[in-house]
């Protein structure tokens, strides 16, 4: 959904939107709900709500599917791109919010999304907290399969320990 920022009122939009949209290289297993309230000062344009939707990773440790939960809150300040230009460069403010800009007058709200989600993926995606991963060996996934891998190891170990043993004999 696109805003055009000269149609916000003075007195701000509220938006609740329930939309089905793919991202680049993101999976959205749900229909994103983006609750928001729109608010123009000059040229500023600040959005603050909350952002859910669901979307499926790869598990970092099992490489399944994982579903993640995206509920977030989203403070969002944009300001109209040419204030790059005429400075020549623009600083950022320290501030609580995320600053963005906008170009031609509208701000699309998908994109909003989009990064909102992408900035709630988790570093290293769990499908389970439990999950046991990969033998590092054989590869069998141990949330599946037990693999023999451990217990030949630790019959190796247990042969060089009794030889060990042994010879202090
Ligand atoms: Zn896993
Ligand atoms: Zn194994």
């Amino acid at each position: 959904m696109k805003i055009v920022i000269n149609e916000i009122p003075l007195e701000g939009l509220d938006i609740n939107l329930l939309e089905q949209r793919n991202f680049e290289s993101l999976r959205t297993i749900s229909p994103y709900e983006l609750t928001v309230r729109i608010l123009k000062k000059g040229e500023t344009v600040s959005l603050s709500g909350r952002v859910k939707c669901k979307i499926e990773l790869q598990c970092s440790r099992c490489l399944g599917s994982c579903i993640h939960e995206v509920n977030s809150p989203l403070e969002i300040e944009l300001r109209p791109l040419r204030e790059i230009n005429e400075e020549g460069y623009y600083e950022l403010q320290k501030s609580e919010l995320d600053v963005g800009f906008y170009t031609g007058g509208v701000i699309d709200l998908d994109d909003i999304v989009s990064e909102q989600l992408f900035l709630n993926i988790p570093m290293k995606p769990l499908c389970s907290t439990e999950c046991k991963g990969l033998c590092p060996k054989c590869g069998a996934d141990l949330n599946k399969n037990v693999c023999t891998c451990k217990s030949k190891e630790l019959d190796e170990r247990l042969k060089v320990l009794a030889k060990l043993i042994l010879k202090e004999r």
